[in-house]
């Protein structure tokens, strides 16, 4: 055998009680659970009273141009995770053509960064998914309707009918016959924004004969269709039976609970395949940009900084922008600036009001200018300013999000820039140390980081140890795991995860990055 893991306290994912086993892998599988001698193998891992579990599963990542970037994938690897799903809330650049290529990075900058000097253009999403093979970890996609849409009608104001539908539907088809997980929306982000509920019945379908995942966040809830944001997604699930995965879907920590699932009740009755998903972190992170009302985002790049910086133009932008405000930050809330320029700039880290103020300027006239002076080139990270009772509220809600047997936790994970929300490198060992906190079980803790999630978008050979399972594995110290990045300091290593073998080869020992590249682009099967 090649690897020899000795004396662990194994957690194998699937809900079982720990038990104390050597681990034996040869090349990329795991091929025995017992005891072996040490004489038999070629590399000796001692994990005696350490807690061996399968390499954690993320879900929910903006990563897959970062991974481009930095095959070895720090972020990822010192949280013990093996394995991500990229391509989620409709964002992502495959496939679309060469020349909408320029166009479609700069209008999503604020999350990735302009990547344009080290990416390699693809021309299908299976050339995509082969450049993902090869990093530290493992990697697979989802096909983003953003994408989808502007190959299909580029940047135009209109739902997808007629020709247009017919293409994006043929597309769609073929990267989920490319391997494809499923197909994500981000609604409040375009040209995804400009669908309609009978564009996403119709590319569902799709999604539904190719027996993928449907991951949704939310439109934001102002009028722009008939329906309510959430009952869109139940009339797309009723008029296609797709499965369904509803992102970062939580409490406000103002409501019951039960009001999340009452939308959806009806359906799960019925049998609907329905999951959710949240990330351990009171606010969340995305695109400045976002803030700017669909009429001034049509059209692409070019034109958006045009209208931006048109006098003309400006009561109305600042008119729409401040209803629109409303829709992304609740009361009392506000975020903080991050450029995504390789370059330092004064702002980073200051929240908006306070830049705002600092040049005279109100709350939109600011986003309007970074805008502008940055390319679009600016992110927003949220500053967690609730209450103490608000904060316990929102903490006990996720508990019973992460004990409701339909959620996951996903990170929603988005690396760029000079600082990052810290969800990116905290999401998995805060998530272990919150649950431990309230004792709840290792088992179940480690189940609903591993072979939750590989059930859910249907990684088969994933998120268990098991003999005749890919030897992804993680050996970490279960009573010392900590996340220590917070928002002043986001990229900071977490503690107690201890190393992590990703198809057999070790990626990190005893905290330190091997160098070792044997993560794989995963296609769905
Ligand atoms: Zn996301």
């Amino acid at each position: 055998m090649d690897v020899l893991i000795k004396n662990g306290i194994v957690v194998d994912g699937s809900g079982n009680q720990p038990f104390i086993a050597d681990v034996a892998i040869e090349r990329d599988i795991i091929c025995g659970i017992g005891h072996f001698e040490k004489s038999e193998a070629r590399r000796v891992i001692d994990a005696a009273g350490k807690m061996v579990t399968p390499g954690f599963i993320d879900g929910h990542t903006h990563a897959e141009l970062t991974l481009l970037k930095n095959r070895q994938c720090p972020n990822e690897v010192y949280q013990g995770i093996s394995t991500i799903v990229t391509g989620q809330c409709g964002l992502g650049f495959a496939p679309i053509k060469n020349d909408q290529f320029e166009d479609s990075i700069k209008i999503n900058s604020g999350i990735f960064g302009d990547c344009r000097h080290y990416l390699k253009h693809w021309n299908s999403f299976q050339e995509f998914l082969n450049q993902l093979d090869g990093a530290a970890i493992n990697a697979a996609a989802n096909v983003s309707h953003n994408a989808i849409r502007q190959m299909a009608l580029g940047f135009e104001n209109k739902p997808l009918k007629g020709e247009a539908l017919q293409i994006a539907k043929e597309a769609l088809d073929q990267a989920m016959k490319e391997g494809a997980l499923g197909m994500s929306v981000g609604l409040s982000y375009y040209p995804g924004g400009y669908s309609d509920t009978n564009e996403l019945i119709e590319l569902c379908k799709i999604v539904k004969e190719n027996d993928g995942l449907f991951c949704t966040h939310l439109r934001l809830n102002n009028n722009q269709i008939p329906l309510s944001p959430v009952e869109e997604m139940v009339q797309v699930v009723k008029k296609t039976g797709v499965r369904l995965n509803m992102l970062h879907y939580r409490t406000g920590g103002y409501e019951d609970i039960s009001t999340l699932f009452q939308p959806f009740k009806e359906l799960e009755e019925r049998g609907a395949d329905i999951h959710y998903e949240y990330y351990p972190y009171l606010v969340g992170a995305g695109l400045v940009l976002a803030l700017v009302p669909d009429w001034a985002q049509e059209g692409g790049y070019s034109i958006i900084m045009e209208r931006l910086q048109s006098a003309e133009l400006r009561d109305k932008l600042l008119k729409d922008m401040k209803e629109r405000h409303q829709y992304f930050f609740a009361k009392g809330q506000t975020a903080m600036i991050n450029i995504t320029k390789d370059m330092y700039a004064k702002e980073i880290g200051k929240s908006i009001s306070e830049i705002a103020e600092e040049h005279g300027e109100s709350f939109s006239e600011a986003v309007i200018r970074l805008l502008i002076e940055n390319e679009l080139q600016v992110g927003f990270i949220g500053i967690e300013n609730q209450s103490e009772e608000l904060k316990s509220k929102l903490y006990e809600d996720q508990y019973q999000l992460f004990m409701d047997p339909r959620y996951t936790m996903g990170s929603d994970t988005i690396p760029e820039g000079v600082i990052c929300h810290p969800r990116g490198f905290g999401s998995f060992p805060r998530t272990i140390c919150q649950m431990r906190e309230r004792s709840v079980a290792p088992e179940y803790i480690i189940q609903k980081l591993t072979s939750v999630p590989a059930q859910l978008y249907h990684l088969k050979d994933r998120g268990l140890i098991d003999v005749g399972k890919k030897a992804d594995v993680c050996i970490l110290d279960f009573d010392k795991v900590r996340d220590t990045a917070t928002f002043l300091d986001t990229r900071r290593q977490p503690e107690g995860i201890e190393s992590l073998l990703v198809n057999g080869l070790p990626v990190m020992l005893n905290g330190s990055l091997t160098g070792i590249l044997s993560g794989r682009a995963l296609k769905k099967e």
